[in-house]
C-alpha cells in the first residue's frame, strides 16, 4: 500500500503534477483502489443557511458584501426548514449535508445554538453533518462536536504566498489555527482551495504542501474550480481546463492516499467524459443540488443518470468514521464562553478588489 507521508516537498509534487497524463492518471488509479472502492462516489449536498452580507473580502467570493453581484441575501435558516432541506438531499442519494453560513467567524449567542440544533437535527436523520462557519475557536468546536457534528469545512484556498493576493481580511494562520481547534475533537476536517483564481501551477504545489502536511492529513479536500461572478474581483478569470482539474484530482489523490477528494465547484463547466476522468483519476465525492452555496451545479437527476451510465454508486454515510453521538442541548456539558479572538487582519491593500469594489459603489450610488 501507498504510504501516508507528512514531508511531501513543493518539488516532488510539481513533478506528479506535470507528469505525462497518462503516466499520472495510472498512478493516481492505482493509489485510488489501494485505499477506496473505485465504483463509489459520496453525494454531498451543500446548503447555505446564511446567504450574503459578508464582511470579508475573498476575491472569489460574490458573498462578500463588498462586492456588487445580485446575490439575494437571506438570514440564517430556521431549524425545520433546514431539517426539510436534509430530508429532500436525502431521499435524492446525499449521504453528507454540508451547511454553510457566510460569516468572518463564529459568534456565541443564539444564532450559534440555532446551528448547533441544526446540527442535533440532521446527525438524527443519520446523514453525516459538516459546518462551514468561518473561524472558530477550541470551545465552540468542541460544542459542534457535541451536538453531533461529522466534519468541519475550512479551506485553505490556496498557497500561503498567493494568499495574500486573494484575501486582505484574515490571515493564512488564522486558517490553520482553525484547522488546529477542529483536530482537538473527534471532529473531522474537510479543507482544500480553488484552482483558476490567477494562481501558478506553483501555489497550487504549495496549497498541497500546506494540506498533505497537516497531521493527520484532512479527511476530506474539497477542490474546486473557479466560477468567476460578473462583480467580483476574479470575474475575468479565464476558465479552469478540464486538463488542469485532472491534474490536480490525481495529484492530491496521490499525496493524500486516504482522503476523500470532492470534485466541487465549477462542475457545470465540465463534460460527463471530463467528470468521468476525474473519478478515475481519484475523485470521489461530489456536491448535489442545483446551487452551491449561490454559484450554478448540476440538476440531480443529471447526476444520477451520469452514475447510472458510470456504474457508479453513492456512498453510504459513516463509511469512514462512526457516526459520533448528539448530546441535546439540556445535556450539555459545555457552555459558551463569550470568548472574542484576536484573529488577524492583515489589512495590505489588493488591487483587484480594491477596483471590484470602488464599482460596486458607484453601481450603488446610481
Ligand atoms: S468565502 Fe466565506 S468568508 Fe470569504 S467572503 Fe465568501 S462567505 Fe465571506
Amino acid at each position: 500500500m501507498s504510504a501516508i507521508r507528512h514531508n511531501w516537498t513543493k518539488e516532488e509534487i510539481l513533478e506528479i503534477y506535470n507528469r505525462p497524463l497518462m503516466e499520472l492518471l495510472y498512478q493516481a488509479a492505482t493509489v485510488h483502489r489501494e485505499y477506496h472502492d473505485p465504483n463509489t462516489v459520496q453525494v454531498s449536498t451543500l446548503l447555505s443557511i446564511k446567504t450574503g452580507g459578508c464582511p470579508e473580502d475573498c476575491g472569489y467570493c460574490p458573498q462578500a458584501a463588498r462586492y456588487h453581484t445580485d446575490i439575494e441575501g437571506n438570514d440564517l435558516m430556521t431549524v425545520p426548514h433546514v431539517k426539510a432541506q436534509a430530508l429532500r438531499a436525502k431521499a435524492a442519494g446525499s449521504s453528507r449535508v454540508c451547511m454553510g453560513a457566510a460569516w468572518r467567524n463564529v459568534k456565541d449567542g443564539p444564532e450559534f445554538d440555532q446551528v448547533l440544533e441544526m446540527v442535533r437535527t440532521i446527525n438524527k436523520l443519520e446523514m453525516e453533518v459538516c459546518c462551514t462557519l468561518g473561524m472558530l475557536t477550541e470551545n465552540q468546536a468542541q460544542r459542534l462536536a457535541e451536538a453531533g457534528l461529522y466534519a468541519y469545512n475550512h479551506n485553505l484556498d490556496t498557497s500561503e504566498e498567493y494568499y495574500k493576493e486573494v484575501i486582505s481580511t484574515r490571515g493564512f494562520e488564522d486558517r490553520l489555527q482553525t484547522i488546529d481547534n477542529v483536530r482537538k475533537t473527534n471532529v473531522t476536517v474537510c479543507s482544500g482551495g480553488i484552482i483558476g483564481m490567477g494562481e501558478s501551477v506553483e501555489d497550487r504545489a504549495g496549497m498541497l504542501v500546506a494540506l498533505s502536511t497537516l497531521s493527520p492529513q484532512p479527511e476530506s479536500v474539497p477542490i474546486n474550480a473557479l466560477v468567476a461572478v460578473e462583480g467580483t474581483p476574479m470575474a475575468n478569470e479565464k476558465p479552469v481546463e478540464i486538463w488542469e482539474m485532472i491534474r490536480m484530482v490525481a495529484t492530491t489523490r496521490i499525496v493524500m492516499p486516504q482522503t476523500q477528494v470532492r470534485l466541487s465547484a465549477g462542475r457545470t463547466e465540465m463534460s460527463r467524459e471530463g467528470q468521468a476522468m476525474c473519478f478515475f483519476a481519484g475523485a470521489n465525492s461530489i456536491f448535489a443540488g442545483d446551487k452551491l452555496l449561490t454559484t450554478p451545479n448540476p440538476d440531480v437527476s443529471e447526476d444520477m443518470q451520469m452514475f447510472k451510465m458510470l456504474g457508479l454508486n453513492p456512498q453510504k454515510p459513516f463509511v469512514k468514521k462512526a457516526q459520533p453521538e448528539t448530546v441535546e442541548a439540556t445535556e450539555s456539558k459545555l457552555q459558551e464562553l463569550g470568548e472574542n479572538p484576536k484573529w488577524t487582519r492583515p489589512g495590505h491593500k489588493i488591487q483587484k478588489n480594491e477596483l471590484a469594489k470602488e464599482e460596486a459603489q458607484k453601481t450603488k450610488a446610481i
